[in-house]
């Protein structure tokens, strides 16, 4: 059966035989989808926090299309969140490889089932339910859910992930052969070149970005000839890449760096670890990221940095030249399909006096050891480790109210502890008192907190703007559709909004009996459709709705409704 599937692959596509890697995994998985695959993300491209873990399939636009099991195995977890994944299944495979399918619309009657006990038992639309093989068995190519756009997603599409079933890292899904046209090599945008050591890049102490433009095929710096050091230096590459018919920019699958035609650095993304992909913010080039969104890889592994997508054997990728020749900096860079792009750039040592100081504070977060600060109406305590390189302290109170501290541009492996002063005058409001984050659109993200002995606590994870706020408004309840004259057929809608620290629970019962209902916060509705799994009889009916938010103020809806 695999010789035949093998022999009928050669005749149809035999430019995916010639491009594939050899070290494929396994290739009997079908594909998640009954539609050409077409990507807007790969595994490995550099995302906020994390590399992404999968592989984010188009769906054109639309939801609903059908997921099928890519083998043969049991549905292990099912996931309802509003955030990250949304609604996912997880499928256990014999071959000791778990399938994730994330951002789902719904699922089929036997597994919608399954997960509506568990809601009703819980009281809860937001789940997860962990499974044994025995309760939900699935054969290869069933339709075990829907594709849809729910929890972090911009759009609709699937995110796939596959995953070591024992160990939960993910593994790159195009290790298990599914077919996605790639002839198009990676696009080599900017490199980077850091002085290290107080040393100097072209007489300059700061890292220093150059242009990279394709001649001749390989890519060279734009106007550029050669770069000048004084010492130790590493290197960077900005890259993306693109698959055929696609304009999104994706990941690359390997990069290889050689001084001389030695190598002195590799990455590959074969393998990744939920516990360290954090570590992405010391590989990438955190600042050129966050505020130029370009994606540079540095080639030279911070002593903190715990990814194991390196060939650690090589050393650390810091380049050290003593002698006056020309040296040449090479990288090749690669796609998954294989397709290669080259760049090269010569590099001459400049010896100068200039001595590039360090920063002087008398204030340092140390990256090795606790920290804890306190000031006027504030104080952090940084576990040891939460930083990757130890920083001079700073903050400022930017009024009354906001604190700035630190500076966004500084990235945590840990979070820390913040606690916030809060004033005399609110003690009487200490429950209600949260920690706000102040982001860069001046839009309020509620990061939560405990008060205790004047002081409202809570676990951060990046530097910014603070301020501490009072949330004594509970939300608001709004019926929609639907007026007492009106009767009801279909479902119940309900908007819920709150002004500040945000929706946390929700609750429906209909004739005091609990029922299922459904919350977006994309349009803040709140629906209980009444279909099969929710028999609403003719007649007349009572309702009662509850909204709780995040500070624990509570309102109630309560009416009654003539369903026809
Ligand atoms: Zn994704």
């Amino acid at each position: 059966m695999i010789l035949k599937f093998k022999f009928f692959n050669f005749f149809l596509i035999p430019i995916f035989l010639v491009n594939a890697q050899s070290n494929l995994i396994d290739t009997s998985f079908r594909s998640p989808i009954g539609i050409p695959l077409n990507l807007s993300g790969d595994f490995g491209e550099l995302r906020s926090n994390h590399f992404h873990t999968g592989l984010d399939i188009k769906t054109n636009g639309k939801t609903n299309y059908k997921m099928y099991a890519i083998q043969d195995g049991f549905v292990s977890r099912i996931n309802i969140s509003h955030w990250g994944y949304g609604k996912a299944i997880y499928v256990d495979h014999p071959n000791g490889y778990t399938s994730v399918y994330a951002h789902l619309s719904r699922f089929p009657e036997k597994i919608e089932k399954v997960i509506r006990e568990y809601q009703y038992q819980k009281q809860n639309e937001s789940v997860t339910l962990l499974l044994d093989s025995s309760k939900i068995p699935v054969a290869k190519s069933e339709v075990i859910a829907y594709s849809g756009n729910t929890g972090s997603s911009s759009g609709p599409h699937l995110h796939f992930e596959i995953r070591e079933t024992k160990s939960e890292k993910p593994v790159n899904p195009l290790l298990f052969n599914f077919e996605v046209p790639d002839h198009r090599s990676p696009l080599i945008r900017n490199i980077k070149f850091y002085p290290l050591d107080g040393t100097t890049i072209n007489n300059k102490c700061q890292p220093s970005s150059f242009k990279a433009i394709k001649n001749n095929g390989v890519f060279i710096l734009d106007q550029v000839s050669k770069i000048t050091f004084s010492g130790p230096f590493g290197v960077g590459v900005d890259v993306v890449d693109y698959f055929d018919n696609s304009s999104n920019k994706c990941g690359v699958y390997s990069i290889k760096m050689y001084l001389d035609n030695q190598l002195k650095f590799s990455q590959k993304m074969d393998k990744l670890d939920f516990s360290t992909n954090r570590d992405i913010n010391i590989h990438k080039d955190y600042i050129e990221y966050h505020n130029k969104r370009r994606h540079f890889h540095k080639s030279f592994i911070h002593y903190n940095n715990k990814l194991e997508i390196y060939d650690t054997t090589l050393g650390n990728g810091v380049v050290h030249i003593n002698d006056s020749n020309e040296h040449e900096i090479k990288y090749v860079i690669k796609d998954f399909a294989g397709n290669k792009s080259v760049a090269k750039v010569k590099v001459i040592l400049n010896q100068n006096n200039q001595i590039c100081s360090a920063v002087t504070s008398k204030e340092w977060l140390k990256e090795d050891a606790e920290n804890t600060i306190q000031k006027e109406g504030f104080k952090i305590s940084l576990p040891s480790n939460a930083l990757y390189d130890s920083v001079a302290f700073n903050f400022q109170w930017k009024n009354e109210k906001t604190l700035k501290i630190m500076n966004k541009n500084i990235p945590l492996r840990e979070k820390f502890i913040l606690s916030m002063k809060l004033g005399t005058q609110m003690d009487s409001l200490f429950d209600k008192a949260f920690i706000a984050e102040i982001n860069s659109k001046n839009r309020v993200i509620n990061r939560k907190g405990e008060y205790k002995e004047g002081w409202v606590s809570s676990q951060i994870k990046s530097f910014g703007n603070y301020q501490l706020m009072v949330d004594t408004k509970p939300p608001i309840i709004q019926q929609l559709y639907f007026s007492k004259e009106e009767a009801v057929s279909k479902k119940l809608t309900f908007k819920i909004t709150d002004n500040l620290s945000g929706l946390q629970h929700y609750n429906v019962w209909i004739d005091d009996v609990w029922v299922l209902s459904n919350y977006s916060f994309r349009n803040n509705r709140l629906i209980v459709p009444f279909d099969k799994y929710c028999p609403i009889n003719n007649g007349t009916h009572s309702c009662r709705v509850e909204a709780i938010d995040e500070r624990n103020n509570i309102s109630e809806l309560k009416f009654e409704f003539t369903k026809k």
